[in-house]
């Protein structure tokens, strides 16, 4: 568009912007087709075949029977959903010190008025089970209700593993809501709602769903449904019920994101025909070649487990004294690729490589070509090799 060029666009470059920050993620052509069309009566028939469509088929990538519930909104307020649809004024929870949307979640909490106990962590590693199971068996009076972790701490590059915090809760025999936030692993690294004994799932559009950003999700319990009975928090936009009616036949309660569930109806399709075993696999694929890489480069990978290794994305330490947002920006205006930047007392410290979402082998190896030139381009000490051995992750995986 020559007139937007004309005023201050930045000139045109050729190919596409790689967007290798970890969410939003690359939209694929299919779901950016899906919705690029008219948006239709959101009371009508044509809408409500849509919302049980999606609705029905959430179902599979939450790995639920349950109730899958969407808003327009982003993660943060499905959060929120979360929240006040089963808590109480000023109750008590539970909350692992895991990164930075650990530490967002507990300041919504704190502003909404609950107690939390945040247990503290070094952010280089998971949700301690552990931990849990001493806080639980504290708790006598069962004052806890509810435990929230982050699966995959997007800040870090951290996976917790939530079946052991399920095991502490049981082991405790402790009544305590599972609230567990999925928004950068939902469709890029496994997980089961249902199976897990979770109460409530929380999770993204612009992540591993592969979609703009836009809409969000509760999955729930009938632990949770039944919780949300006596919850006494206010909300309006939030509340549970009043979306329930209406979804039974495909509606919502006020104007959904249309478009957007044109696109999610695609990006289930897809997910769908690839199977989540393999999107699942091919997301672990692509972190192992990149974490050789950053063996390679001599660098440090910021997770410390090597069990808690996050599939969705890799958090690279910078050598001391480099400023990893300079090294970011070198990257953008040579390469035309946006990396993750380091949040909260990351800051500067850390980048973030995102390989999640509709993401191939030869889209990580121009990834990893873009950080290792821009390494070199921006005097950060570093070895070369580390293209080469995320090369030989991939061309051995295709082997077999
Ligand atoms: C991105 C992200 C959020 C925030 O989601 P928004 O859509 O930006 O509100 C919360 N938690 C995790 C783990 C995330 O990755």
């Amino acid at each position: 568009m020559t007139e937007t060029a004309g005023r201050n666009a930045a000139p045109y470059r050729a190919g596409r912007h790689f967007l290798q920050i970890p969410g939003p993620t690359n939209v694929p052509d299919r779901v950016l087709r899906a919705m690029d069309n008219p948006t239709i009566d959101h009371r009508g028939p044509e809408f409500g075949r849509l919302g049980r469509e999606v609705l029905a088929g959430l179902k599979h990538v939450f790995k639920t029977q349950g109730t899958v519930i969407i808003y327009p909104g982003s993660g943060t307020g499905a959060w929120e959903a979360a929240l006040v649809n089963t808590l109480s004024p000023g109750d008590k929870i539970l909350m692992f010190e895991t990164g930075q949307f650990a530490t967002l979640w507990r300041e919504m909490a704190t502003r909404l008025g609950f107690e939390i106990d945040f247990i503290p962590g070094d952010w280089r590693r998971g949700a301690d089970a552990k931990l849990l199971e001493a806080k639980l068996a504290e708790d006598k009076g069962h004052t806890i209700k509810a435990v929230c972790a982050v699966h995959n701490e997007t800040s870090t590059g951290v996976t917790s593993r939530i079946p052991p915090l399920r095991a502490a809760l049981d082991k405790a025999k402790h009544p305590a809501l599972l609230l567990v936030d999925t928004i950068s692993s939902l469709g890029s690294i496994d997980y089961r709602h249902d199976e897990w004994g979770v109460d409530v799932t929380v999770a993204g559009s612009q992540k591993g769903l592969m979609l703009p950003p836009g809409i969000s999700f509760n999955a729930v319990s009938a632990k949770a449904l039944a919780a949300a009975k006596t919850a006494r928090m206010p909300r309006s936009y939030w509340d549970w019920n009043a979306m329930l009616k209406p979804n039974e036949t495909g509606f919502f309660p006020y104007t959904p994101a249309t478009n957007i569930l044109y696109g999610l109806r695609e990006a289930i399709a897809m997910l769908m025909e690839e199977g989540l075993d393999n999107v699942f696999k091919r997301h672990d694929r692509h972190a192992a070649a990149t974490r050789a890489a950053v063996k390679g480069w001599g660098l440090e990978i910021l997770c410390q487990v090597p069990e808690e290794y996050s599939s969705a994305l890799t958090t690279v330490l910078m050598p001391e004294g480099h400023d990893a947002d300079r090294l970011r920006q070198i990257i953008l205006d040579a390469y035309d690729m946006s990396l993750g930047q380091g949040l909260g007392k990351l800051a500067k410290k850390v980048f973030r490589i995102g390989h999640l979402g509709d993401f191939n082998d030869l889209m990580l190896m121009g990834t990893i070509s873009g950080v290792e030139m821009g390494l070199e381009l921006a005097g950060v000490p570093h070895q070369n090799g580390g293209a080469r051995a995320a090369m030989d992750v991939l061309t051995q995986a295709a082997r077999k």
